[in-house]
């Protein structure tokens, strides 16, 4: 069995007066430190700060359930085909030879992090993710969800072409076992018209306060059936059109509400499945960029303490952007454009050959690089500011453009271009160009897995200011820590987006070890720095 399979039981145990654990609780205190800046007269004061935290984290991980919306589709089902391949240790064969499966490109089972030295030899020690903290084994997720598509997970596999035909013959008994999709909610209006030949399986009606109660429903059952203490709900449907944010329509958690009751237009199938997981207390995350959390449902999930996570995987060329873009201008070298292009030929492909559905993808891809932009005024003019000291624009920013086109030839195998044009010392230019070439859905189910997995990790896990002296209380609804694996991070309304690649692992890797009372890692390796 490959290494990334395996399971082994919780392997970290912290041995200091700030960590304790029970049956029940890991508990940890953290000193979170920063530092306030104040500015006068073009000069920074600078205040270190510190403030004590506690978090208790639950030991047994809850039996969870990923129920996915469009899990016929070549995420949904690769997914699918992928956990049991790995849950029945399944061997095939291709042209290579014989190959097993593994959870190659998940952070939490492929990646380690360190937790500190040996004492003797001085080396490093590192541990995988996903034992930093007792996290679900993907093995053991019960597995199911919805599709506007009526074809059974054996033949969706088929249908997507992604899996190697022996891997395929091997699976298909057991993926005919979780057998049709549930029926989904299909409105025309939000994906492209060319899907619509796929859509012979729907809740019938058009009454979105019916379809909402249908989908609740479904949530309930799965979750009886199985037998489930969690169910995330993650929607890896096609990429709909952005909503429109119509004040009265979808600006509050009421509105919202109403507006579903009165079946109003502008109220997209992922919002109606945001709305329900949340009414259930379930998490749900948004593997596409559209906005289905539009702000009355950003609202409601805040109101039931609820967990919501997007947007849009971060698979393939936006991943090595977020990289590219920041060794660049913290290399101090100006970036002054970047033209991406991609081509891909499955469906995802075909939906976002609409123009509308193209648009969420722009959106979603364009903003990668601005936090890194914003924060050096040394390459890039701060913004001008107006009357009040407000801001007027962006300020200075690299021009950046992306294409999408369908070729249905290349199938899954997705194909990214980029040109990263620079400005370098006195006036020089530099040109880097980059193709990637990546299996998309192989690339996007791990991810997929790390981000349920996550959710999971993340309803367990509480905190309580050290000063405040009140209950543990649960973390803030919209999951921000998940943004290593979002294109286009979901973050708490009025805080800072953070595209940087390593900042998001880092943060991800701060917080699992703050949960066992292990300090980060600076690298600043001291003592190999003195005498
Ligand atoms: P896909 O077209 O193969 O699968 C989508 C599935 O969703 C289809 O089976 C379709 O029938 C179903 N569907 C559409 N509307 C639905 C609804 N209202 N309810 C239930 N099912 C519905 O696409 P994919 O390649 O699996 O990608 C899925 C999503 O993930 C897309 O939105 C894509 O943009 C996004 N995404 C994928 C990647 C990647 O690398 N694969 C990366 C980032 C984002």
């Amino acid at each position: 069995i490959h290494p990334t399979a395996v399971r082994r039981p919780h392997a970290i145990t912290v041995q200091s007066p700030n960590t304790s654990y029970n049956n029940e609780f890991i508990t940890a205190k953290f000193a979170n430190r920063g530092s306030e800046v104040t500015v006068t007269d073009g000069h920074f004061h600078v205040t270190p700060t510190v403030d004590e935290y506690e978090f208790q984290t639950q030991r047994a991980p809850s039996k969870t359930g990923l129920m996915m919306i469009g899990i016929g589709g070549n995420n949904g089902s690769t997914l699918c085909a992928t956990v049991l391949a790995n849950r029945h240790n399944m061997i095939w064969h291709t042209k290579e030879g014989i190959q097993q499966p593994n959870y190659i490109g998940s952070v939490l089972r492929a990646s380690t992090v360190k937790i500190g030295t040996e004492p003797s030899s001085g080396k490093d020690v590192h541990v995988p993710v996903c034992d930093v903290l007792p996290m679900v084994h993907p093995n053991d997720l019960v597995l199911g969800g919805w599709d506007i598509s009526a074809a059974p997970l054996d033949k969706a596999m088929q249908r997507a072409k992604v899996l190697d035909y022996d891997l395929q013959r091997q699976v298909a008994p057991h993926m005919a076992l979780i057998g049709k999709p549930l029926p989904s909610i299909y409105y025309p209006d939000f994906i492209a018209a060319n899907q619509e030949e796929r859509a012979d399986n729907l809740i019938p009606g058009d009454d979105k306060q019916v379809h909402l109660e249908k989908i609740r429903a479904d949530i309930r059952q799965f979750r009886q059936d199985n037998g489930l203490d969690r169910v995330i709900v993650f929607w890896t449907a096609n990429t709909e059109r952005y909503s429109d944010i119509l004040p009265g329509v979808n600006d509050t958690a009421d509105n919202l509400l109403n507006s579903i009751k009165s079946s109003h237009s502008e109220v997209s199938p992922s919002t109606l499945f945001a709305v329900a997981a949340i009414l259930e207390g379930e998490p749900f995350i948004n593997g596409a960029p559209q906005n289905t959390f539009v702000p009355g449902a950003i609202e409601l999930a805040e109101r039931h303490q609820s967990f919501i996570g997007g947007d849009d995987l971060k698979s393939g060329q936006t991943k090595l952007k977020s990289v590219l873009a920041e060794f660049l201008v913290n290399a101090g070298i100006k970036p002054l454009s970047i033209a991406s292009y991609n081509h891909l030929g499955n469906n995802d492909g075909h939906n976002l050959s609409a123009e509308r559905q193209f648009k969420s993808k722009e959106i979603s891809k364009s903003s990668v690089v601005d936090d890194m932009v914003e924060s050096n005024r040394l390459l890039y003019k701060a913004p001008q500011l107006g009357p009040k000291g407000v801001p007027i624009g962006k300020g200075e920013h690299p021009d950046h453009v992306v294409v999408i086109k369908y070729v249905p030839a290349v199938g899954d195998s997705k194909r990214a271009i980029d040109e990263y044009y620079s400005e370098i010392f006195c006036g020089g230019r530099s040109t880097i160009n980059i193709f990637n070439e990546c299996e998309d859905s192989l690339l996007a189910t791990p991810l997929i897995l790390d981000l349920a997995i996550l959710a999971e990790l993340l309803t367990r896990v509480k905190y309580r200011k050290v000063s405040e002296k009140k209950e543990f209380a649960p973390l803030y609804s919209v999951l921000s820590l998940l943004s290593y694996m979002l294109k286009a991070p979901l973050v708490k309304p009025g805080t800072d987006v953070v595209n940087s690649l390593n900042r998001q692992r880092n943060a991800l890797e701060c917080f699992l070890k703050a949960c066992v009372g292990l300090e980060t890692n600076t690298d600043l390796l001291l003592e190999t720095r003195i005498w």
